[in-house]
């Protein structure tokens, strides 16, 4: 493998967000995450945010041609020369036909995780209003009650994180966002990391995730 350029894909909740960060630190190289464009766009009262902020909140899809422009923006930014790693994006096969036309991918990592954990997981789940840092009441509780380690911001649940909200996600991406496991498998570009026990913690599988890049970056001679 020439170059860092990952995506990580799995449900929503699987923990793409939290693994990310930790990645980013230890590869050095950008962590991207479309999501929080989002969220950034609308927290900013921009036109744009105001377009997008109806999909976001209903756990609909922001629809491609945006998304696509705000992540080829991101991708044109110097930082992403050494590679990067995506989250949330791709989230549908015309989406990642366009990255095609973006950036080469090295490596996906899929996130295999149940839905029982997942709808567990987001329900606890919190987030820094001003660092964007992930907390979860059940597994990664902050050291003081609704106060972010990292940066002392505020803690708050998201709009999107509501049980009707939830069932929602994992049902588009049931449908939009699953065929591209296949989609990659075919490019023998697909590695999945299977996590069914919600106590695992994220460094184990952070862990597994620079294991299986260190694979791929000296492949054997056999
Ligand atoms: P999740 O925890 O569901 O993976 P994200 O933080 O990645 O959530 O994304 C939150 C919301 O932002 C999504 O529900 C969607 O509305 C929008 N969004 C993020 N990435 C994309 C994308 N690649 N395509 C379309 N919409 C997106
Ligand atoms: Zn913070």
């Amino acid at each position: 493998m020439a170059n860092l350029r990952i995506v990580i894909l799995g449900p929503p909740g699987a923990g793409k967000g939290t693994y990310a960060s930790r990645l980013t630190v230890k590869l050095g190289v950008p962590h991207i995450s479309t999501g929080d464009m989002v969220r950034e766009e609308i927290k900013r009262q921009t036109d744009l945010g105001k377009r997008i902020k109806e999909y976001s909140d209903k756990g609909a899809l922001v629809p491609d041609e945006i998304i696509i422009e705000l992540l080829a923006e991101r991708l044109r930014k110097p930082d992403c020369s050494g590679g990067f790693i995506l989250d949330g994006f791709p989230r549908t096969i015309s989406q990642a036909r366009a990255l095609e036309g973006i950036a080469e991918i090295d490596l996906v990592i899929n996130l295999d995780v149940p839905d029982e954990i997942i709808v567990t997981r987001l329900s606890n789940r919190l987030i820094c209003r001003r660092c964007g840092a992930i907390y979860n009441l059940l597994t990664l509780k902050p050291k003081r009650d609704g106060i972010c380690d990292k940066c002392g911001g505020t803690l708050y649940r998201r709009e999107d994180d509501r049980p009707e909200v939830i069932r929602e996600r994992l049902d588009v991406y049931r449908r939009q966002t699953a065929p591209l496991i296949e989609y990659y498998r075919g490019k023998g570009l697909l590695r999945s990391v299977r996590c069914d026990d919600i106590m695992t913690p994220p460094d184990v599988i952070v862990e597994e995730i620079i294991r299986i890049i260190n694979e791929e970056r000296r492949p054997s001679s056999s």
